[in-house]
């Protein structure tokens, strides 16, 4: 049984996008509007496809399918999760997610997005908008409907290093600047709710606010509530960020050498800087992988952060 899984990315262009995954990450991608590189990913809308090895060229879904034993026969019909790495060169939409419940009525059985982030890197001083500080629906149907943005929606100032944990019906945006990896449920169901009056080749892009003002939740969880700020990691530490329903996300910085049994039933990884190995390979900033199921021993060496993420069931 092959222990790691190297991936090649999918990619997308947005009206927000930049260069930085080209000229910071070094993926060999066109254009100055690359919004998103999906490094682990088995969605419909961007699949990343195996590098290498046995598997060389397939699809993740397919490996997923075929292959299930390598996911620790994880139950899960689809594949769980979804890791990408967002370049904001601008400001994104205002949007929130649904719940499962909601989209499995609402979205043709689609499972919902709860997702989390970590600041790869921020300009000094930014904040993002996590969350609304409505009382009621009915206000909250006020400021969304008269347009209070400044009122309606709650700042959160960001270092390099956070992480910021998004339930579905928290209202939120990616700031200009920001290079946030991110890791979620597989969906890409995303209900926007404003959008700065832009417009994009002439026309707004489309609101959805009906479904926005049924999902969002109110009141909003108090401030701070999911968000752990980043600090000087110890060396050669596993730090867990979070579990949930869906995930335990993991910080793993390497000094040298870090050697861990991984959780079942099996490990994303993204390096967000440095280089390395991983059990005798070589890695470096920007690479994707899966560690399978049939590992017993995680191996890294070298010096490089790494973020993780194992599926919950
Ligand atoms: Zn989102």
């Amino acid at each position: 049984m092959e222990n790691v899984i190297f991936l090649q990315p999918h990619f997308t262009h947005n009206v927000w996008g930049g260069t930085r995954l080209r000229k910071d990450f070094g993926y060999n991608v066109p254009g100055s509007d690359i919004g998103e590189c999906w490094g682990i990913a088995a969605h419909p809308n961007g699949e990343s496809t195996v590098v290498g090895g046995e598997f060389d060229g397939m699809r993740l879904s397919e490996l997923y399918e075929t292959h299930r034993e390598l996911f620790g026969n994880c139950r899960s019909r689809q594949f769980p999760l979804l890791v990408k790495i967002i370049d904001a060169n601008d400001d994104l939409s205002i949007q929130v997610h649904p719940s499962d419940l909601y989209a499995i009525e609402h979205e043709n059985g689609s499972c919902g997005k709860t997702e989390c982030w970590y600041i790869i890197d921020c300009p000094d001083n930014a904040s993002l908008v996590v969350g609304h500080n409505a009382s009621s629906r009915d206000e909250m149907k006020k400021m969304i409907e008269q347009g209070r943005w400044d009122e309606f929606l709650r700042k959160l100032p960001i270092k390099k290093g956070d992480f910021i944990q998004i339930n579905p019906g928290t209202v939120h945006a990616i700031t200009a600047g920001c290079l946030i990896l991110e890791t979620q449920q597989n969906s890409d169901i995303t209900y926007r709710v404003y959008d700065y009056e832009r417009l994009t080749d002439g026309k707004p892009r489309p609101l959805h606010i009906r479904k926005s003002m049924e999902v969002i939740t109110v009141p909003d969880y108090p401030v701070g509530v999911g968000i752990v700020h980043g600090k000087t990691p110890g060396k050669s530490e596993r730090l867990r960020l979070i579990e949930n329903n869906y995930y335990k996300v993991f910080r793993l910085n390497v000094e040298e050498e870090l050697i861990f049994t991984p959780d079942p039933p099996f490990t994303n990884m993204s390096v967000i800087e440095g280089q390395g190995k991983i059990n005798g390979t070589n890695v470096h900033k920007g690479a994707h992988f899966i560690v399978t199921a049939g590992c017993e021993r995680v191996e890294l060496t070298g010096n490089m952060l790494i973020i993780a993420s194992v599926p919950v069931q």
